[in-house]
């Protein structure tokens, strides 16, 4: 068993503000968010970085891009737009090693990626 914080979060051990789970996915809001919409979608089996990621994790992979869709259709902001972004190690500014998908909405995104 691995103890991310994510894990920790999924577990319910850490409070966060769980907005969409199901089999394979947990979805929580960013505690520090970037844009008016900030939630963090999160593999219950915890990967630390893209880099591990096998052939295998494809299917789960898609799962997150999937259920992060999903939710911008069900709050209506998915015409206007969003951006998703999975930081990777050091210099993509990861900081939970655990991997997982930013969804960022809810306003124009001005500023550059990263
Ligand atoms: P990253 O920098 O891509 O690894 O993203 C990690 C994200 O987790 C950051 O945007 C943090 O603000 C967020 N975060 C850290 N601790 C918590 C927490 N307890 N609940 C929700 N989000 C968190």
């Amino acid at each position: 068993m691995t103890n991310t914080l994510f894990d920790k979060i999924i577990r319910r051990e850490i409070p966060a503000d769980i907005v969409y789970e199901d089999a394979d996915v947990v979805a929580f809001r960013d505690i520090h968010p970037q844009a008016p919409v900030h939630v963090l979608f999160v593999p219950r089996r915890s990967i630390a970085t893209l880099n591990d990621l096998k052939p295998d994790d494809a299917v789960l992979v898609g799962k997150l891009v999937l259920a992060a869709a999903a939710y911008a259709k069900r709050e209506g902001f998915a015409e206007s737009g969003y951006r998703t972004i999975m930081n990777c190690n050091r210099d993509g500014g990861q900081t939970v090693f655990h991997v997982h998908l930013h969804l960022l909405g809810g306003a124009p995104l001005h500023v550059p990626l990263g």
